[in-house]
């Protein structure tokens, strides 16, 4: 047995109850192959057994009281997965499907998405199995303040730095910022996605979507194509496909169709971006109030449906393995021929697989959704230097990350990839060298 198989069949036996976190790591390790067959020191140094295990996990009790003055209980996490190449970074998710392997898997894939930035950033990713929907705010504040008293221990600005995810944004930042502040009496850049008038970065709520549609646009250069006149199907109606919807749009693509996790949307003129906004971020409705707001436009109940609507470019922004084997040959039987993941791992392993056999440009989530993180990291740069960049300084320099990502995964494609459109060995291993390097230069630690 190779190394890689050797890695792998331990990763699956010691991880057995985890089954997103043994498909995250399944899926880089196998595309590792061609560098770690150049690099047998790695095996001797055991960096692949290194890199598969969090430098550390920590779990804690989150109780919090209800508006009827009844106890809740929930669970709450932090992985810290690896530390090599800067602090650990990552966000923090609220949902009840969290558990430690989601937050594993996304750990892992974080520490090569977070080095494809070119950035120093370690990976690490968190969150908790509760459930903001329908909670009041002040529901949401009593526990963000209780997550957070137990959080504080093992976070700081030069140590890990959390962000936001699905159910945590400019809301729950704004509490667990409060909180961390009162406990440690320190005004530091702890926590990014803050407001703007506590030290948040201009372009930080766009910078996911709109990075997004930066490197699917350096895509389509690179193909001669371009956004102009092209049908866009974007999946979710959170902050990373609300704002991949405005930048597309922005470049002359209709974007037709967008769900939440009751139901989809499908407007043929193009979906009108206000009366989006106001459902889902003013009133936290549902998707669903749209076809009152737009009575031309259909809704349909479940979100699977979405992938059969004829489509030039996909863009799932909603959550992991929400496009499976079926989903990805609906969407090339109707004539798909781009996908950019916005979520983290949307596609299944299967369904990749069917991106593959049909020759479709396709963009991994670790290069294609670092653009919130890549600012993330420029509001930690901000706050170090107490100093607060324009909109279009900060914009400018996520352009220049994206498409920097674009051209090291391009590169890494040609050298070492199935063919030079192979993003996914590009992405995995132009994140993986850096890392690797950085862990090799500090001993067995
Ligand atoms: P939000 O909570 O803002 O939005 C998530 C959206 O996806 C909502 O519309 C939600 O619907 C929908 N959704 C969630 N679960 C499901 C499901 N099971 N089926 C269908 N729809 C679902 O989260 P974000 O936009 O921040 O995150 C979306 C994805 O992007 C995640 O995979 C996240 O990890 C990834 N990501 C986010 C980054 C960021 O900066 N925010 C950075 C990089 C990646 P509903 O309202 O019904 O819950």
């Amino acid at each position: 047995m190779d190394y890689v198989d050797q890695v792998l069949s331990q990763l699956k036996e010691k991880n057995a109850s985890e089954p997103e976190f043994i498909q995250a790591a399944t899926e880089v390790l196998n595309t590792l192959r061609p560098v770690i067959a150049q690099h047998p020191e790695y095996q001797k140094a055991k960096l692949l057994e290194r890199l598969i295990e969090p430098e550390r996990i920590i779990t804690f009790r989150v109780p919090w009281i209800d508006d009827k003055g009844e106890i809740q209980v929930n669970r709450g996490f932090r992985v810290q997965f690896n530390s090599a190449i800067g602090p650990y970074k990552g966000g923090l998710r609220f949902h009840p499907t969290v558990n430690q392997g989601i937050l594993k898997f996304l750990g892992f894939e974080q520490i090569f998405k977070n080095s494809l930035t070119g950035l120093p950033i370690g990976g690490g990713k968190g969150g908790s199995d509760f459930d903001p929907k329908g909670k009041s705010d002040a529901e949401i504040m009593r526990f963000c303040q209780s997550f957070m008293t137990e959080l504080f221990k093992y976070v700081g600005a030069d140590e890990d730095v959390p962000a936001g995810d699905i159910g945590v944004g400019g809301r729950e930042i704004g509490f667990l910022y409060g909180q961390y502040k009162r406990l440690t009496g320190l005004y530091e850049g702890v926590l990014t996605g803050k407001g703007l008038t506590y030290g948040g970065s201009l372009t930080r709520t766009e910078a996911t979507g709109f990075g997004l549609v930066y490197i699917t646009n350096e895509a389509l250069k690179a193909h001669g194509k371009s956004f102009e006149g092209k049908r866009v199907v974007i999946s979710g109606s959170g902050n990373v496909a609300i704002y991949a919807a405005e930048k597309a749009t922005a470049l002359g693509a209709t974007v037709v169709a967008m769900c939440d996790s009751n139901g989809y949307i499908y407007d043929a003129n193009g979906v009108n971006l206000p009366v989006i906004h106001d459902i889902k971020e003013v009133r936290r409705a549902r998707i669903k109030e749209y076809i009152k707001e737009v009575p031309s436009a259909e809704y349909h109940e479940g979100c699977s449906g979405i992938w059969t609507i004829p489509c030039d470019i996909a863009l799932p922004c909603a959550t992991q393995n929400e496009i499976n084997e079926d989903s990805a040959k609906k969407l090339i039987e109707n004539g798909c021929w781009l996908l950019a993941e916005g979520a983290n791992m949307p596609s299944t392993l299967e369904a990749q697989e069917v991106y593959k056999k049909a020759g479709i440009i396709f963009l991994p989530a670790k290069a294609a959704n670092a653009g919130g993180v890549g600012v993330s990291a420029l509001e930690m740069s901000q706050n170090s230097l107490r100093l607060s960049w324009t909109f279009e300084e900060v914009d400018a320099r996520l352009q220049g990350i994206m498409k920097s990502i674009f051209a090291n995964i391009s590169a890494a494609a040609k050298e070492y990839g199935e063919n030079e459109d192979d993003y996914v060995t590009g992405a995995n291993v132009a994140g993986f060298l850096k890392v690797a390097t950085a862990m090799m230069a500090q001993g067995i630690v």
